[in-house]
């Protein structure tokens, strides 16, 4: 069997490659906080493993504190990290504060000579941060779900395994401990931490890889200057066979619109192109699809809808529209815009749909502008 020491001195150069791992990540991604969290994390982690390795079998005070404060700093920092990847928030208060808690009250009971309830405590508290990490990830699971579920088992069992360390010191019931403690939870807990930290790592880096590869798809289907889905995002997603009978297609064209840029300039041009997104966005449900697929034209797909339902939708964008004008600064800019409206028959593919909505469009133009018009049913022969 392999000593204690070395399965330490194992454990800091597993972790320190990990950190290093991370800190490439953060590197490349520097808006990303948590990964330079959790590097941070793991470098403490380094620091305390070593000095545990190198102890030679002592337990006095200074090794203890000498150790065990960067293990708590570690494991808070690896607990902030994993609130940031799953929260996305900013706040560090609470991880502070529960940091300060760990190390005031793990310190002081060490200094005062209480080794047995300082090491118990001690776990306990590294047992406070692991789960608290593994409750987050659970929380944010539906980003990942496998990978994160993974963590989130591996995080509970690592925690578990600090807290079999806390309670099999208090089983024992000494005060003050001569060596480090050495039972059957310490073995479990030496196993878990290399499993732990190694999986978790590993987890880590291929979660935050996920992350930029979903980010990098989603700048890839989104148009810029609204926001909304744009061409090829929307043709991916309906080009595949037919569209479901009573879904909707609604085109809409904004009316004039080289008017607009000749004689107010391109950035009005854009700030009425973002406003008419707004517009169609706060006048649609929720799971509807809208999309920019050109210059000044939009599309709108809402499943399960009558030709009346949807005629009235886009009725009231186009009203919308007219009576909000765009702002930029203290000016506005009132534009109207048309639309054609066209409801998928059974057998009909996306493209056939948004053909038939494009043809009352131009019927809407034809008619004089700052209209609804909707397409015919399709003649039977
Ligand atoms: P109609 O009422 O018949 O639709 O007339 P229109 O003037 O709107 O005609 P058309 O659709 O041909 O004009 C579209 C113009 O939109 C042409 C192009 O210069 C302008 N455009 C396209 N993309 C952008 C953009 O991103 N920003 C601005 N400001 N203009 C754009
Ligand atoms: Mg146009
Ligand atoms: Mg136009």
């Amino acid at each position: 069997m392999i000593d204690n020491a070395t399965l330490l001195i194992a454990i800091a150069f597993s972790s320190a490659a990990l950190m290093i791992a991370l800190l490439i990540s953060w590197l490349n991604a520097r808006e990303d906080s948590y990964l330079m969290s959790w590097a941070a994390g793991m470098a403490f982690v380094v620091v305390a493993l070593a000095v545990l390795g190198l102890r030679d079998g002592r337990y006095d005070t200074a090794i203890q504190i000498g150790a065990f404060s960067p293990l708590l700093s570690g494991m808070a920092l690896i607990h902030l990290g994993s609130f940031q990847f799953a929260t996305a928030s900013q706040r560090r208060t609470p991880a502070l504060l529960l940091w300060l808690a760990a190390m005031f009250s793990t310190n002081l009971t060490f200094v005062l000579g209480w080794s047995g309830p300082a090491t118990a405590l001690l776990n306990i508290w590294c047992a406070v941060f692991i789960a608290l990490s593994g409750r987050y990830f659970w929380q944010a699971r539906r980003e990942s779900p496998l990978q994160m579920i993974v963590s989130v088992v591996l995080f509970g069992l690592t925690s578990l395994s600090f807290l079999a360390c806390a309670i099999a010191l208090v089983v024992e019931g000494n005060l003050v401990l001569s060596a480090p403690p050495n039972n059957w939870a310490e073995r479990f807990n030496s196993i878990m931490a290399i499993i732990g930290l190694t999986g978790l790592g590993a987890l880590g880096l291929t979660l935050n890889q996920s992350r930029v590869t979903r980010r990098h798809r989603d700048e890839a289907q989104t148009d810029a200057m609204t926001g909304l889905l744009n061409r090829r995002a929307l043709f991916d997603r309906f080009s595949l066979g037919e569209l479901p009978e009573q879904t909707a297609v609604l085109m809409f064209d904004i009316d004039h619109f080289k008017q607009i840029n000749d004689q107010q300039g391109h950035g009005a041009g854009d700030a009425v192109i973002q406003h008419f997104g707004n517009i169609m966005q706060r006048g649609v449900r929720k799971n509807d699809v809208i999309a920019r697929i050109g210059g000044e034209e939009f599309c709108a797909v809402l499943p399960k809808m009558s030709i009346e339902e949807a005629r009235a939708i886009a009725e009231r964008i186009r009203e919308d529209f007219d009576q909000h004008p765009a702002r930029l600064l203290a000016e506005s800019f009132p534009a109207t815009v048309s639309a054609g409206v066209a409801i998928a028959m059974a057998g009909e593919t996306f493209s056939v749909v948004l053909n038939r909505a494009d043809t009352a469009l131009y019927k809407a133009k034809r008619q004089g502008r700052n209209r609804v018009a909707g397409s015919p049913a399709r003649s039977v022969a």
